[in-house]
């Protein structure tokens, strides 16, 4: 497991502003906010991306998650938020820790813009690799 600046973080070597802490899981506001209240939740476990997680770090993560989403609207006012995971280099990760961003989104213009270029699926495909997924989780 590589060190990261949010092992660092963990570690109280480096200073963040603090929203929740517990035996597993940190967060705190993210240093380049998208929009106010952007914070970033994160296992205590090293683990680089999020398939190389533990399902106890995974089940904490999960079960503080929407607890942490709600004390984001109420504290920003925000009814409108997107939950981003972004894992490896080209799915834009630029820290190599775990880490759920939760992002507000007042209006338009703050918060996450997605693009979201899609299209039709192919249903000859789809059977296969739905099938080729099913085998996967064995
Ligand atoms: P990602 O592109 O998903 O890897 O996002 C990494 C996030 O970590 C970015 O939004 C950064 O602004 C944030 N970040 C990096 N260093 C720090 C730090 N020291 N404190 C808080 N957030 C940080």
């Amino acid at each position: 497991m590589s060190e990261t600046i949010f092992s660092k973080i963990i570690r109280g070597e480096i200073p963040c502003h603090k929203v929740y802490e517990d035996d597993h899981v940190l967060a705190f506001l993210d240093i380049g906010p998208l929009s106010r209240g952007h914070t970033l939740v994160i296992p205590k476990e090293p683990a680089a991306t999020l398939d190389a997680l533990s399902d106890e770090s995974a089940a904490a993560l999960g079960r503080v998650l929407p607890r942490l989403c709600r004390a984001v609207m109420k504290a920003t006012g925000a009814s409108a938020y997107n939950v981003l995971q972004n894992n490896g280099a080209l799915a834009h990760q630029a820290v190599f820790h775990v880490h759920f961003h939760i992002i507000p989104k007042p209006d338009e213009r703050q918060g996450l813009g997605v693009g979201w270029p899609t299209r039709p699926i192919d249903h000859g495909d789809a059977a296969a690799l739905a099938a080729q997924l099913r085998d996967a989780l064995g």
